[in-house]
Formats: C-alpha cells, sequence, structure tokens
C-alpha cells in the first residue's frame, strides 16, 4: 500500500524532555520577556509548586485546581491574576491543573509554561474542557496550546503507581484511537504506535517499582507521543463514551478510559483492521483487545465500571446519549451491541 493523501499539522510548542529540567522555568519565562509569573496547580502539590515559585521569582501562586476545571474556580483564579498584573502562566500537575492554565490562557492569552506530572497529555493540545453547573462542555482554541511544555521525569516518581498505570492507559487510548481516525496521517500513526509501545514497556515496571527512572521516562515519552495524537486527530467511541459516563455518573477520568479501551476496540476491532495490527505490534501481542485487558490486568487497573461506581440501571441512559450525536468512529454506533458492550464493561468480563 502506497502513501495515501493526508494533511499534517504541528503545533508550535517548544518541548524540553529529561531529569532536572524543571530548573529551566526561569530562564524559559525570561526568553518569553515575562516576569510576573501565576503559578497553578492542585492542594496535593503545593510544596511541588512553591519550589517552582520562589526558583522563578514568581508573583502570585493559586492552589486550588479542581478536576474537569469548574467554571467558578477559573473565575476566581482570573480575579487574582489580574490584582497580581501577571504577565505570564505556569501550570505544574495533572490534566486538572493544566486545564486551569489552559482555561486561564483562553481569556488573557498570556503565555504559559505546562510542566505535566501525569500522563494525561492535555499540554500537547488545543482543547479545553470546562464545567459549568455540573455540564462539561468542550472548546478548541490555539489560545489554550502551551508556549513551552517541560517533561521532568523527577516529577513523575511521586505519582502513585495506581494512578500512574491508569493515567498511563488513558494516554494509550489517544493513541489506540488516533490509528484509526478518519483524518490520520502516517506522522500521527507513527507516533501512536510508538507511544503505546513505550507505555506498555514502562508501566509495568513502574507498577513493580515506581523509582524506575528509565521507565518513568519511557512512561513520559510515550505520554507525550498519546498527548499530540489527541490534540492532531479526531477522537472515536472511547473518548465520547468515557466523557458520557464521566460526566453522568461522576466516574473518575483516568480509571473509565482504563476500564473502557479493550471494549471499545473489541467493539471496532473488525471495522478497523489496519490499525489494530499497529496495536497488536506495539503491544506485542496477537489480539489487540485482549492485550489491553491483559495489561489492566497486569497492571492491576480496574476492569468493571461497577467498581468506579456506575450503577447497572445507568447503561441505558448512557447508551441513549452516546447515540444523540454520530460520532466518527469506524463501526457504525449500534444501540443494541453498545449496550451489550457497557454490560461486559460494567460486570468486568472478557471483551468481545
Ligand atoms: P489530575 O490532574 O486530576 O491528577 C490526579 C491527582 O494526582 C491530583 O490530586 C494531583 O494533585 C495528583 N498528582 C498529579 N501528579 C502527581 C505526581 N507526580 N505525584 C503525586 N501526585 C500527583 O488527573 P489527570 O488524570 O492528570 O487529569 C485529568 C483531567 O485532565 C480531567 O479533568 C480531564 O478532563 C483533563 N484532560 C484534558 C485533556 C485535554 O486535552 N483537554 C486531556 C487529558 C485530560
Amino acid at each position: 500500500t502506497g502513501i495515501y493523501p493526508f494533511a499534517y499539522v504541528s503545533n508550535p510548542a517548544r518541548v524540553l524532555f529529561g531529569s532536572g529540567r524543571i530548573r529551566e522555568v526561569a530562564p524559559e519565562l525570561e526568553r518569553l520577556g515575562c516576569r510576573r509569573a501565576f503559578v497553578v496547580c492542585t492542594a496535593d502539590q503545593k510544596d511541588l509548586a512553591l519550589r517552582v515559585a520562589s526558583d522563578c521569582a514568581a508573583q502570585a501562586m493559586f492552589a486550588e485546581a479542581t478536576m474537569h476545571t469548574p467554571l467558578g474556580v477559573t473565575e476566581t483564579a482570573l480575579s487574582q491574576l489580574r490584582a497580581a498584573e501577571c504577565d505570564s502562566l505556569v501550570a505544574i500537575g495533572g490534566g486538572s491543573s493544566i486545564g486551569l492554565g489552559k482555561a486561564l490562557a483562553l481569556r488573557t492569552d498570556l503565555p504559559q509554561i505546562a510542566v505535566p506530572t501525569t500522563y494525561a497529555g492535555s499540554e500537547m493540545t488545543t482543547i479545553l474542557g470546562e464545567t459549568k453547573e455540573g455540564r462539561k462542555m468542550t472548546l478548541r482554541s490555539p489560545r489554550v496550546l502551551p508556549e513551552v511544555v517541560i517533561y521532568d521525569v523527577d516529577l513523575t516518581i511521586s505519582l502513585p503507581p495506581g494512578l500512574s498505570s491508569v493515567s498511563g492507559v488513558n494516554a494509550i487510548a489517544h493513541a489506540v484511537e488516533a490509528l484509526y481516525a478518519p483524518d490520520t496521517n502516517p506522522i500521527v500513526s507513527m507516533m501512536a504506535e510508538e507511544g503505546i509501545s513505550a507505555l506498555t514497556r514502562a508501566l509495568p515496571c513502574i507498577v513493580t517499582v515506581p523509582s524506575d527512572v528509565a521507565a518513568r521516562e519511557a512512561a513520559q515519552y510515550g505520554a507525550w507521543l498519546s498527548g499530540i495524537c489527541l490534540g492532531s486527530v479526531a477522537m472515536g467511541l472511547h473518548h465520547k463514551i468515557c466523557h458520557v459516563l464521566g460526566g453522568s455518573f461522576d466516574l473518575r477520568h483516568a480509571e473509565t478510559h482504563a476500564v473502557m479501551l479493550p471494549h471499545v476496540v473489541a467493539y471496532n476491532s473488525a471495522a478497523a483492521l489496519a490499525a489494530m495490527e499497529r496495536v497488536e505490534n506495539a503491544l506485542r501481542q496477537p489480539d489487540a483487545a485482549a492485550g489491553l485487558f491483559a495489561l489492566n490486568r497486569t497492571l492491576g487497573n480496574p476492569l468493571s465500571l461497577s467498581e468506579l461506581g456506575m450503577p447497572y440501571e445507568g447503561i441505558a441512559r448512557a447508551v441513549e446519549q452516546v447515540m444523540k450525536d454520530q460520532y466518527s468512529n469506524p463501526r457504525p454506533l449500534e444501540a443494541a451491541a453498545l449496550h451489550s458492550m457497557l454490560a461486559r464493561a460494567w460486570s468486568g468480563e472478557t471483551p468481545h
């Protein structure tokens, strides 16, 4: 098969990768011509953020970033940022902190430095999810894209093994869906396969020895590539269904992704043979869905939606919501098949 026609757009971020690079926040701010940084993080990571804020002589800090970027939190942060006359943003942490940084950048157009400490990949996308009165809305804007991203492996060592492994499978999900996206291209596919491969090899080592620096670096590298995939091409049924489940039943983000991925892959596998072959190559397994299910088992990840707290009666409502708008997906969305898939995922059965 030859190379098919495609469009490829790369996002203009400067990426610094490696141990100890957190020390480069200050010179990077200087390079951007900024002197009054506003540092954001979640309450859990306040100590780390305080150290960075002190290193770069930040003007102000906000340590109340919250999952799913609630509008009220953004507005409070925005008024503090304006009162302190800040000229730049530094977001340190997982998708929740990076999300707040992006929400502030959308409203101020200030330059951003993102310092991710999980494998969610938000720093590589123009996507912003915000919650208003419990409803999550997603938008895309180049304004939210960080100018600089610093991947410092040292900051990921403290990510607990359980969180690391669900966050890592969340990253694999971005790459898997990129392989069968209608607008995929050879460059993104290459990054997707490499991302899945790096994460699959690294995550079991991290679960056994959380301080394994080489494994942590490989996972961060894989998460970076997967984040590019997420930001570059259209996501399909997996992301749609996780969005619906997270929003309707308040299920945790990364855990929901980990549980659902093998089931959605099984749903799509016959309709996306070439993509599945690449997933299988990356996993070094003969069957993509079974391989991903086995990976979750090896990692000790949750295997069922029931253990995440979803009520069985919620399945019908979730199917109804997924069916509401058509979504790009290799296999058409069929209500009965989706219902069986969710029932299997709910009870933690093997995907098929
Ligand atoms: P998170 O940012 O909520 O982090 C989970 C918890 O882990 C937090 O309490 C955090 O303080 C802690 N933590 C983070 N890094 C740590 C570390 N290295 N050591 C110890 N503790 C650490 O979770 P997440 O899964 O990274 O992000 C989820 C959020 O990101 C969701 O709101 C999701 O919608 C969003 N997201 C957005 C995009 C996008 O492109 N817009 C992409 C992926 C995720």
